[in-house]
Formats: structure tokens, sequence, C-alpha cells
């Protein structure tokens, strides 16, 4: 077919081809639509559809350029599913009852002439509902006809003086984040990241359906929304998913946090309402893209779901989080008690009734209830493990055996409660290397006694059996437990040696050899700002106690002198000595009558005194 259409009438930006046709046929022939396809053998359905070969042949019969058609017309591609410069769609997101115009952007074609009314591809779709040039709300006809789709708005909307009142009295509308990145998106711009990673109408809905939730709450009835209100949501949900993942997971979370749980028995679609139930009952196996998943996983994550039950779609094979009550069910337990003990475990936040702690880590919660299954208290212990009260102390405190809750971080209830497991380990651990006998071989003795014998700690003794350095360990056959082990306090003795004795002296025994009484000793110590001494500190036991090195004392020996040591070594009278040093300008190196003691330089004394 040559190029029949005279002279050529371009597209405006932005027109769709069916509004491109409408405008030729008034233009060419005057005439209708449909009378137009008919002369040309187009089908309008083919036409609607957005058919290649229909483009073709407009593109032949104009002159117009075939690409530059198909950039402006959606096809179809499937049965209700359609695509538009490389997005695919359904027709959920391009209405096909609907079609939305801007009486101001009518009435500007208005301006320019006759039957020059212009459809622009934004208003195809669903998320687009306020003209981004005017910011006014874009008007819906409904089509009533069966050929209303492929009029023009120049037949469709009101005609000239009633499109001009409409453009006057719309109200200002902006527009929404969610709008301005589909039609971004189909401009070919980038957006944010997880938004671009999927269809656009699963972004544009997911985005949606969060907006709803965020906006309208758990107990949302998407029936009673209206265009207003879907605009508004779009803009609530784009704050949220145009953060991606961790965002959405951040709003899931508030959303928990925010709705009161009272009797912990609240599941997800109490609390994620109109998105849930929208991915929940989805019917004909709708794809609606990643947004499943991360609430999926997000559910999982803090709620109890059952394993085996369906949700959104796909069963769930393991349970990751118990309720308080599921837990208690399966381990046996009383519901308040288990209640305490996760909350003591930290396992659960006493405080925080929301839905966000409704439940419990499933791997960390059995555990816990497992142990509190086998659990004994502290006074069962003894007959349990056959040891005394005493030692069964001792081995709680040296951290042997460890109570299923540390005291320090909570209920004091359970702090004395012992899992049998680990009793019954610290018993299989101990007794690792013992040899089974009748009776005990003769020196061998109970852990207690050998303890006595070889003035060694129990908790040391233990400490050998738990690491096996003790090559000699029995087992009475006909005894049971702590007391049925037997060892060897020679090989205890040996294995444990005695640090060697600390011979440092203490201040009064360090007085005593220097030559000095105690209250000098101990004058010279408070003198402010003394060096005389720098005593160090032995550890005794629990306490610390002041001690002097020998190399301290011979140091304090070769700078200074006592007058008794002078009257001595020179055999005079104490007064003369005294006179002999005053004469030479020697003076005491401090008060006398402080340190109760007369002490001199020796490097002064010594060429004095002789
Ligand atoms: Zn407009």
């Amino acid at each position: 077919m040559t190029q029949v259409l005279k002279p050529y009438l371009p597209q405006e930006r932005d027109e769709t081809v069916l509004s491109w046709v409408a405008r030729l046929a008034a233009f060419h022939t005057g005439d209708i639509v449909a009378r137009f396809l008919n002369d040309f053998s187009i089908p309008s359905q083919r036409l609607l559809a957005g058919d290649n070969e229909v483009l073709r042949n407009l593109a032949e019969i104009t002159g117009a350029d075939f690409g530059g058609l198909r950039a402006l017309q959606p096809e179809q591609t499937d049965q209700r599913r359609y695509r538009f410069r490389g997005n695919d769609f359904s027709s959920e997101f391009m209405p096909q009852k609907e079609l939305a115009y801007c009486p101001r952007c009518l009435r500007e074609d208005d301006e320019r002439g006759h039957s020059t009314r212009v459809g622009r591809w934004m208003w195809l779709f669903e998320p687009v509902r306020v003209c981004e040039h005017h910011n006014v709300p874009l008007i819906v006809h409904q089509k009533t006809k069966w050929n209303d789709m492929i009029r023009g708005f120049n037949e469709i909307a009101p005609e000239k003086t009633a499109i001009a009142r409409q453009a006057d009295n719309m109200p200002e509308w902006s527009v929404s984040p969610l709008q301005g990145y589909v039609v971004d998106r189909m401009r070919g711009e980038t957006g944010p990241a997880w938004l671009d990673s999927q269809s656009i109408e699963q972004a544009s809905r997911a985005t949606t359906m969060i907006g709803v939730l965020e906006g309208w709450g758990a107990s949302a009835n998407l029936h009673t929304l209206v265009d207003d209100d879907w605009d508004k949501a779009g803009q609530l949900g784009f704050e949220v998913t145009s953060g991606g993942v961790s965002t959405i997971r951040q709003f899931f979370e508030r959303i928990q946090r925010n709705h009161p749980s009272p009797n912990a028995n609240v599941g997800p679609q109490a609390v994620f309402g109109p998105l849930y139930k929208w991915l929940q009952f989805s019917r004909g196996g709708k794809d609606y893209g990643p947004i499943k998943d991360v609430l999926r996983e997000h559910i999982l994550d803090t709620m109890a779901v059952k394993a085996g039950s369906n949700l959104l779609g796909e069963i769930v094979h393991e349970t990751r989080r118990h309720t308080v009550k599921s837990l208690a069910k399966k381990s046996g337990l009383d519901v308040r008690t288990l209640r305490r003990a996760l909350v003591s475990n930290g396992l659960l936040n006493g405080g925080d009734k929301s839905s966000l702690n409704n439940s419990v880590d499933a791997v960390a919660g059995e555990q816990l209830a497992g142990a509190l299954s086998r659990a004994i208290t502290f006074r069962e212990i003894p007959e349990y493990l056959n040891a005394t009260r005493g030692q069964v102390e001792t081995l709680l405190q040296e951290g042997f055996l460890q109570p299923i809750i540390n005291p320090s971080g909570g209920n004091r209830r359970f702090s004395s409660w012992v899992d049998t497991r680990e009793i019954d380990d610290l018993i299989a651990r101990v007794s690792d290397r013992a040899k089974s006998v009748d009776k005990p071989t003769s020196g061998m003795l109970r852990i207690p006694d050998a303890a006595q014998a070889s003035k060694r700690p129990t908790k040391d003794i233990v400490g050998l059996l738990l690491k096996g350095r003790l090559s000699t360990v029995e087992k009475i056959s006909t005894e049971r437990g702590y007391l049925s082990l037997r060892v060897s306090p020679v090989e205890v003795e040996e294995a444990l040696p005695l640090p060697q004795a600390d011979k440092r002296p203490g201040r009064y025994q360090a007085a005593k050899l220097l030559g000095l009484s105690s209250r000098t000793m101990k004058r010279l110590l408070e003198t402010p700002g003394q060096d005389f001494f720098h005593p160090e500190v032995r550890k005794e036991g629990a306490c610390a106690k002041e001690c002097f090195s020998f190399e301290e004392m011979e140091r304090f020996k070769r700078k200074y002198v006592t007058l008794g040591e002078l009257k001595k070594r020179s055999g005079w009278h104490h007064a003369d000595v005294q006179k002999e040093l005053r004469m030479h300008g020697i003076h005491p190196v401090c008060d006398p009558k402080w340190v109760c003691a007369y002490l001199f330089e020796r490097e002064q004394v010594d060429p004095v005194i002789l």
C-alpha cells in the first residue's frame, strides 16, 4: 500500500495512536472513526490491541514512523495482558472500561482549533490520577458504548463550553510520587532499585497496598476507598517501598509494635490486614512480585506460624517462632512458669505487649523449655548427683553446674534450677577416665576426702578430672554419682603443687630487721611525700597485705642510719654523738618527735662518726 493520506497530520507529543487515528478520521474525512477504519480495512479490535501489523499499515498510509507509533500505543500480548515501552502488565493496570482525561489539557487543545483534542498515553494507566501539567485530578469517563474506546476525546468528553467549565472547577491536586515513578519508568528513567527490580504493575500495586495499611490500618475496607484515597495510598506507600526491603521491614515492625496483642494470639491477618489478605487470598495464581516474600519472611521471623500451614501461597516447612502458649503446649509446661522463664532469659520482653513481642525464637525457646522440663531444684540436686549440699554449692559457685537462667539476669525463682542433662553431663565428664572397681584400691579417696588429705580445694580436683589430668581414677561399681569416684590424694598433690612460700617481711617484721620500732616504721610510712619505703602488696587468700622486698630494705639501710647504731659503732654517749653531728651541721632527716627516732643520712654521717 502506498501513502494515500495527505497532508501529513503529525501526532502530538505523548498522543496515543488511537487518539491520533480519531483526529485523522475527522481531519481527512470529517467522519467518525468507525467508517474511517472501514475505508482503510483496519479492524478496530486489532487497533485497540495495538497490533503491530495495524500500526505498520497506518505507518504506510500516513507516512508516519512505525517505531514512533509503537512507542505511543500499548500492545496486547495475551488475553488481558499488555506491553508498553518494555513494561508488561495486566488490563487492571490499564483499565479498559475507563477513559481518563484532564479537562484543562482538553481546553487548551480546544483553543487551538476544531477536533484537536489529544488523548495522552499517561492517562491510560491506573496509578495516574493527576495531570502533571495542571495538577488537577483526571476526570474518568466510564465506557458506555461498544465503540467508546476508539472514539477520540472530541466525541467522548463534553463539548467545548462544558469542558471549559469543568476545567475551571477542578480542585488542585499534586502528582503523587508513585504516579511520578510510574510515568518516569515508562519514559525510560531509573528509579529506586527495589521497585525497578519488579514489574511496573507489581511495584505500583505493592506500594499502594502498603500505603493502604499505613493510612487506613489493618481493618481498612478497600471497597470504601475513593480515587483520592488511592492517590493518598500511593503517596504513603512510596515513602516505604522506595527505601527497599530494609525500610519495608522497619515499616512492618512499626505496624506490629503499634498493634496491641493482649492475648498474644494475634496472627498476621489481624496485624497486616489489607496487605496480608491481598497476598494470601489472591485468585488465579497472580504473581505479586517480591513483596510477597518480604512479608512472608518478616512474618516467619517475627510471628508464630505453625509448620504445615499455608502462608501467602506457600507451605511453611519449619516453625521459626512459637507463642508462649504453643511452646507450653509442645513442652507440657505451665504457661505462666514458661513465660516467666522466657522473660528472665531475655527471650521475651516482659514489658512489651505489642504483636511484635508475642512470640519467641523457636530454637532458643524449645531449648529453654526442654531444659525447664528436665530441671530439678537445688534441694533435689544432692540426691540426684549423690553429693552433699555443700559440695553441690561448690559445684554451682565454681560454675561446674549452671542454673538454667543466670540469676543476675532475672528471676531468682529459676536461679537454682539446673537441667538434669547438665548434671548427667558433668558426671559423665568427671568419670570419663574412671576404672570401674568393686572396691577402691588402698589410698584412693572420695573427692572431698582427697581434698582434705591433700589440702587442695575440691574445685581444683574437679578441674583436674575434667581436664583428664589424673591418671588413676576409680568408680565404685555399686555406688553412683559424684561420691562414687575415688582419686589419689598423692597424685592430686603432685598435679597441684603449692606455690613457693612468700618470705617477704610484713611491716612489723621489717621494722625488727631494720632495728626500728613499730611506731617509727608506721610514722615513716605516714610521712607526707615519704621516700623511705616503697611497700609492695602480697595477696594472702582473699586479702592483700603490705610487704617489703629485701632489696627495698637494703636500700633503706644503705641510705639511712639511726642514732642507736651510731652510738654502738662509736661507743660514745648518745648526747656526744648528737653534739658532734650538730657541730658538723648534720641534722636528722625528719622530725625526731614525729618519728620517735633520730634518723640521719649515712652519706653525711659516715665521714664524721667512725
Ligand atoms: Zn492537564
